[in-house]
């Protein structure tokens, strides 16, 4: 058996990256100037077209002008292999996002070339990457995609409780922020991203999947699932579990490991739904999709000046730390490689394991009330 074949179009060659890119309805000039990440992921692109596979996975519209989205894999064709995978850009106004990603794919198509080590791990487990999944977000400096929806409201997913009024998704209108879109209607931006999330993790025993924001919080934070509801998820045990592995290996990390919905419940959000579907397979599999929300206020609070730009609320300015920013998460992306790689040495493999992970887990996150 192997994975499911393309979706829509596999890039072969570099003349066929070229040739996307080319029909991308927008001046070089004009991509320098408002959409760098856009020129990165062209030289990314023809950098990997022959280690991976390069696909077109829809295409996001805007005046009737289309812009590919572009997912990467690498590794692994056997479906069952344990997936990771680095989501960025969602929301376009968070484009530290997809530069933190495709940061991270520059020094991995470096590794490439040379690293038996991770040569070897890539026998073993899956790498896929979406770095820019709100292409036209980014480059209009919306949080939305080009229809006004917030894609990760946008999902079949309704929140159990605590809705916090128009935050956690609105349908009253695409004029105003986190609006969900139509009832029953998925935007291309999030039918690529579940179709991609599908084909290539759904097979897949062990899943951990890293999806990039900004814009929360005076320090970086791991959420895990749900956005619906401040109950547990069913893979706590296996979360608590790496996140076990992650603090005794680096126990100086500076990662607040929380539920998203601590912070706040949604509708709509993607990774819900995709968690609920992994799971509505009835395979004993472990679904790990984490956002990992970057601590903007901590660089406003440096530089307020920012708050005044566009971007400055969601995005460090100042060169020096956007710097250290885009190398800050090298040691999370290495630790989850090695993490899938060996996830025989930490998922829990008895029901007891399991009970004693989910008892340390509840005590740490969840309040009596929302326990089961
Ligand atoms: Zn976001």
């Amino acid at each position: 058996m192997s994975l499911p074949t393309a979706i829509h179009s596999y890039l072969q060659s570099e003349d066929d990256v070229l040739d996307l890119f080319k029909s991308v309805p927008v001046s070089s000039d004009k991509l320098e100037r408002k959409f760098p990440e856009w020129i990165q992921l062209r030289k990314l692109s023809i950098e990997l077209v022959r280690s991976g596979h390069a696909q077109v996975l829809g295409r996001s519209l805007r005046h009737e002008k289309s812009m590919p989205l572009i997912g990467f894999r690498f590794g692994s064709t056997d479906p069952a292999a344990p997936t990771l995978g680095l989501f960025g850009g969602v929301h376009g106004l968070e484009r530290i996002g997809s530069q933190v990603v495709l940061s991270l794919m520059s020094s991995f198509s470096e590794l490439l070339l040379w690293d038996h080590l991770l040569q070897d791990a890539l026998k073993k487990i899956r790498i896929v990457f979406f770095p820019i999944v709100n292409p036209w977000g980014i480059y209009a400096k919306t949080r939305a995609n080009p229809r006004g929806v917030d894609l990760m409201r946008n999902a079949p997913v309704e929140a159990l409780e605590n809705p916090t009024w128009m935050v956690s998704g609105q349908r009253f209108s695409p004029r105003l922020p986190w609006y969900r879109g139509q009832e029953g209607q998925l935007e291309a931006e999030s039918q690529a991203l579940i179709d991609f999330v599908k084909a290539q993790s759904f097979g897949s025993s062990r899943v951990v999947h890293l999806d990039f924001h900004s814009g929360f919080g005076t320090s970086d934070q791991i959420w895990f699932p749900y956005a619906k509801s401040t109950k547990p998820f069913p893979n706590l045990p296996e979360f608590h579990a790496l996140k076990e592995a992650f603090e005794r290996t680096h126990p100086h990390h500076f990662y607040k490991i929380e539920p998203q919905a601590k912070n706040y419940t949604t509708h709509g959000d993607l990774w819900d739904h995709l968690f609920d579907e992994y799971n509505a397979q009835k395979r004993r599999g472990v679904f790990l999709p984490l956002a990992v929300e970057m601590g903007s206020w901590m660089w406003v609070k440096k530089n307020p000046m920012q708050l005044f730009s566009t971007l400055g609320p969601y995005n460090p300015i100042v060169p020096h730390r956007h710097k250290r920013i885009l190398r800050r998460h090298n040691t999370l992306f290495d630790f989850m490689i090695r993490a899938l790689v060996s996830s025989d040495m930490w998922v829990p493999k008895f029901e007891e394991q399991r009970q004693k992970h989910l008892t340390q887990a509840l005590e740490l996150w969840y309040d009596k009330k929302d326990q089961p």
